[in-house]
């Protein structure tokens, strides 16, 4: 899952970046509005986080601009500003949701993984793939009923294959998933995960389309 962060209260982001990455996010931080726009066009997020008190043009005005283009976009609203009216200009200039500081970061990832549940093409927290079953609220994994402990980057593409299961997802596509600007990756780290996977699973859960990526089938016994 990418997000974008856009706080310009330096020692904030960063303890929302590390505390964000360490829940298995892909996090990119800007300081500004228009550090904003720009990278949302250079390569879409999955989800926003947006603070309003910025230093160029405020949240709201990016929201709006963001929404010009693009309606379906989750954005969370962050504000040090606890009051209604914010909420209701947020909420009007379409804000998925809505966070007034300070706010506990138990309750921001609650936030977030409301609007991840919305992203999802599943609808239930439970995807069962196979002997696979993944469940997104309690993080767990199953495999013939029996529980499985994996690293965080395993979780999360197995995560990003499962809800994409049926699709080719690419190798860009699951490094942008599973890694933060600037976070040293090796050229092979999708292999690497895949290949830890596939000895958890097995070699057939996890096909490879060459030179693409990487594939479940939804259909699978
Ligand atoms: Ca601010």
């Amino acid at each position: 899952m990418q997000l974008l962060l856009v706080e310009d209260d330096l020692p904030l982001a960063s303890s929302l970046r590390q505390a964000l990455q360490k829940t298995g996010y892909a996090v990119n931080h800007v300081g500004t509005g228009n550090s904003a726009l720009h990278a949302v066009k250079v390569e879409r997020p999955d989800i926003v986080v947006l603070d309003i008190g910025l230093p160029d043009i405020d949240g709201i005005a990016v929201l709006k601009k963001l929404r010009a283009t693009d309606k379906t976009l989750p954005v969370l609203l962050l504000t040090a500003r606890d009051s209604v009216d914010d909420k209701v200009v947020g909420l009007d200039s379409g804000a998925d949701d809505y966070l007034a500081k300070p706010f506990e970061m138990t309750e921001l990832f609650a936030r977030l993984r409301v609007l991840e549940r919305r992203l999802s093409t599943v609808k239930t927290s439970e995807i069962t793939i196979g002997q696979v079953c993944l469940d997104t609220v309690d993080q767990r994994v199953t495999f013939h009923g029996q529980e499985l402990e994996l690293a965080r980057k395993e979780y999360m593409l197995l995560k990003s294959l499962m809800e994409n299961a049926g699709r080719v997802m690419t190798r860009p596509t699951l490094e942008n998933r599973l890694y933060s600007w600037g976070e040293e990756v090796s050229s092979n780290a999708v292999e690497v995960h895949i290949h830890h996977l596939r000895k958890k699973f097995g070699n057939d859960f996890i096909k490879t389309i060459r030179g693409v990526g990487y594939k479940l089938d939804a259909a699978q016994v």
